[in-house]
């Protein structure tokens, strides 16, 4: 074996993230689950095609970042780099066009072949919702709605400020396209050879170059609102109005393209500035066009996705570990009794460490370790009068009490 580090970009889940992480997942679905949107599950692969026919033969996705393979069947399969095309990919084989509006929630792991660092990672994990079948733009202001309320029950809305553009329809996007292309043939020689590129094959994604020579000549480019039709405004401002309504704060940035060819109108994101370099936290958009370039019957959509690990990283410590009783039993017999009642407790729901070995000294530090509530102490002296010591680890206290009455008297430490 090479090496036993993990792969560059993965990392292991241990038990404090793992708990922050559960923490933002139940949140969101909860939160979901209010606003009618219910929890799906794709597959981690699907055929290479999902993804390079619907996010843009010149996105960065497809052209660096995928994790496609043959397998032994001699199929290209690709490890999902993001969730919304294979919930399109779902409702065009499952037949759902049937049943729209669809709300969907789903959170699970993405992959991309990106330059690791803090808050970027090759394997990463995301939720996400998608609202299918809603045209109108009361769908975008509810799905970034339920992003700042999710945003908001982490306690981390304080933290976020939500940047809001429009990409307009497709009559606007080709004549602000032309407008842009003008502007940037101009300056060619001075973009960089990824934006001389994307002049070529897609000019809008310059507007959201990173590098430093780009974004300097980005500043003077022409302005998206000069190339807006009416229906493009229209849509674009009662989605400015809802948000209005409801009290969620954002701001205009007209600079914001989002990564994905698919995205129309609404294209909006919450961006930190906690994160060091990476600042979006939740983002996402309309996609009015995306399930009909993959062969199936034109279907609006709109929706967002939001990297767990960046939450988790910005929510700090997160919700407390339930903390356990310590069941220490000491000598043969005290262990047989203290088995059984152990698994009697955690039947009735509470959380139960066993002690398996050691003196009383051991076992009692390993209940600290554990951070245990308190202690349930089995000696012979406890076992001849069918008790048990328990312990308040937390203030010292102690008390002999019936085995019969355990149960009750553990409840106080819950
Ligand atoms: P970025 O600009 O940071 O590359 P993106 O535009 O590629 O983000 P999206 O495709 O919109 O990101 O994904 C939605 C969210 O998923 C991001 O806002 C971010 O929170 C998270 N995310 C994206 N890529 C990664 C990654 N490589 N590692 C960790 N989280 C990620
Ligand atoms: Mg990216």
């Amino acid at each position: 074996m090479a090496s036993l580090q993990p792969v560059r970009g993965t990392h292991d889940i241990l038990p404090d993230e793992a708990r922050r992480a559960r923490h933002v997942i139940d949140t969101g679905r909860n939160l979901a689950a209010r606003y009618g949107y219910d929890e799906a599950a794709t597959p981690i692969f699907e055929f290479s095609d999902v993804f390079a026919r619907t996010l843009g033969e010149t996105s960065d996705i497809v052209t660096k970042e995928m994790y496609t393979f043959t397998d032994k069947g001699g199929d290209q399969i690709t490890l999902r780099p993001e969730g919304t095309a294979g919930i399109a990919r779902a409702l065009i084989s499952g037949g759902l066009s049937q049943n729209l509006p669809l709300k969907f929630f789903y959170a699970g792991p993405m992959f991309r072949y990106e330059r690791p660092q803090k808050g970027r990672l090759r394997q990463f994990h995301q939720i996400g919702v998608e609202l299918l079948g809603v045209a109108e733009p009361i769908g975008d202001i509810e799905v970034i709605a339920l992003g700042a309320a999710i945003l908001d029950e982490l306690g981390v809305r304080g933290n976020t400020q939500l940047e809001l553009n429009t990409l307009g329809n497709t009559q606007s996007r080709a004549a602000y396209r032309d407008v842009l292309v003008e502007y940037f043939s101009d300056r060619r020689g001075d973009l960089s050879e990824d934006s001389q590129q994307r002049l070529d094959r897609n000019p809008l994604r310059i507007l959201d170059s990173k590098n430093e020579g780009d974004r300097a000549i980005v500043i003077g480019a022409p302005e998206f609102d000069d190339s807006l039709d009416a229906e493009s405004s229209d849509f674009f401002a009662e989605v400015c109005a809802g948000l209005d309504a409801l009290g969620v704060a954002w701001h205009r940035n007209s600079r914001l393209v989002r990564g994905l060819d698919y995205y129309c109108h609404t294209a909006f994101e919450f961006t930190t500035d906690a994160l060091g370099a990476q600042s979006a936290v939740l983002a996402g958009g309309r996609y009015d066009g995306l399930v009909e370039q993959m062969g199936g019957p034109s279907t609006p959509g709109v929706g967002w996705a939001s990297g767990i690990e960046r939450l988790s990283m910005l929510i700090g410590d997160g919700p407390e570990k339930t903390r356990a009783v310590a069941v220490i039993p000491l000598g043969d017999a005290a262990e047989a009794v203290a088995l059984k009642l152990t698994d009697e407790l955690r039947r009735s729901g509470v959380s139960v460490d066993l002690g398996f070995r050691g003196k009383m000294k051991q076992r009692m530090k390993r209940a600290n370790n554990i951070n245990a509530r308190a202690a349930v102490i089995l000696g012979d002296d406890e076992l001849e009068q069918n008790a048990a010591t328990v312990r308040d680890l937390d203030s010292g206290e102690q008390e002999l009490v019936p085995l019969t009455a355990l149960r009750d008297r553990l409840e106080q430490f819950r």
